[in-house]
């Protein structure tokens, strides 16, 4: 499809067309993809995880400015990074819509987790560190909206050097949630409440945690947005610098040494927003994305999916992003 502006975004039926663009691109072999069914569940504590081997996980080009674990206080990016951009120019095959909402395109996934596995890109370049705009915001949760006529899809973003990314250029990815995962506890946070923004006084109320998983996330119920560009950039938009702020907070508390580099995995549902502060990319050899914190953990080789199971993915996610200390609040100087 060549454009889709927002407005028709309401208009088009996307999954089937993501899917014929999908199915083309695997029988003509421009993906690099091997359906799996062959996973393990495992539970750990009241968590329940994934763990799935993804043969293209290995053949996935890495192009980040900066390698993760690199503590300096000013980053300095590669100076290649341009040259190796594969969202500048995506393959013609594996364009969905070459210009949504006038600055993003939709491309498939070149190494996808599942089928139908999909990223929103920005046409020009941008960092992947900057924020995500409330536009972004708004496609996102429209596209979300349109999938789920047939498809229980979710959204995430990796942003920051610890955050996992492999990919400089921005952008946001478009999953089917994994049938074994439906119903995490992000899904019992939210049933029944309403959307609010918390305020910034420490009496209010906060953000919603769970306290018995073990790494800081902060969760917002979201409402269900009608179609109205202005409405949900709004309300997005407030509902992420929430969420962001926290980030911040629990950089500035929690992690000092490194004040300038924040790293965060935000991942979204059409009734939930839930963000993870990041300090490793990495634990061990054990490298998680957003997707290890909703419970899918991807390995490339059954090695990787030993060290997870040697390790338990708890403790993983706790040195990855940060042992949950619920809320963090500070005094009056808190962002
Ligand atoms: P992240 O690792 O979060 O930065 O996500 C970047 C995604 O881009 C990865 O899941 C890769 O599989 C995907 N990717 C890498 N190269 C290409 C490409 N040429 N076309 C489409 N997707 C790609």
């Amino acid at each position: 499809m060549d454009q889709l502006s927002i407005s028709e975004l309401n208009k088009v039926d996307l999954f089937p067309i993501v899917q014929q663009v999908f199915d083309k691109a695997f029988k003509e072999e421009k993906l690099i993809y091997n359906e799996s069914d062959s996973f393990e569940i495992l539970e750990d504590g009241n968590l329940k995880f994934k763990i799935e081997i993804v043969g293209g996980l290995s053949k996935r080009p890495s192009n980040r400015p900066q390698e993760p674990g690199i503590k300096t206080n000013i980053p300095r990016p590669r100076k290649d990074v341009h040259a190796a951009d594969p969202f500048m120019i995506p393959e013609p095959e594996l364009t969905v819509v070459e210009c949504l909402a006038d600055e993003y395109r939709l491309i498939l996934n070149k190494y996808p987790n599942t089928s139908n596995h999909f990223l929103l890109v920005t046409r020009e370049f941008v960092k992947q560190d900057s924020l995500l705009t409330p536009k972004e915001l708004a496609t996102m949760y429209f596209t979300l909206q349109n999938l789920g006529r047939h498809e229980n899809y979710f959204t995430f973003f990796n942003s920051g050097s610890e955050s996992g990314y492999s990919q400089y250029h921005k952008h946001v990815q478009f999953m089917p949630f994994p049938k074994e995962l439906q119903n995490i506890f992000v899904d019992d946070l939210v049933r029944g409440e309403e959307f609010y923004l918390p305020k910034d006084t420490r009496s209010s109320r906060q953000c919603l945690n769970d306290p018995n998983c073990p790494y800081q996330h902060y969760v917002l119920p979201l409402p269900k947005i009608p179609f109205e560009l202005e409405e949900a950039e709004e309300q997005l938009g407030m509902a992420y610098m929430v969420l962001f702020r926290k980030v911040l907070n629990c950089f500035k508390y929690l992690n000092s040494t490194n004040p300038f580099d924040v790293s965060y995995n935000l991942l979204m549902t059409t009734k939930w927003i839930m963000i993870i502060p990041r300090r490793n990319a990495k634990f061990d050899k054990v490298w998680t994305n957003a997707l290890a914190f909703i419970g899918l953990f991807l390995a490339k080789d059954t090695e990787i999916q030993g060290l997870i199971k040697e390790y338990g993915p708890s403790t993983i996610l706790q040195e990855n992003g940060f042992p949950n200390n619920g809320d963090v609040l500070g005094d009056e100087n808190d962002y």
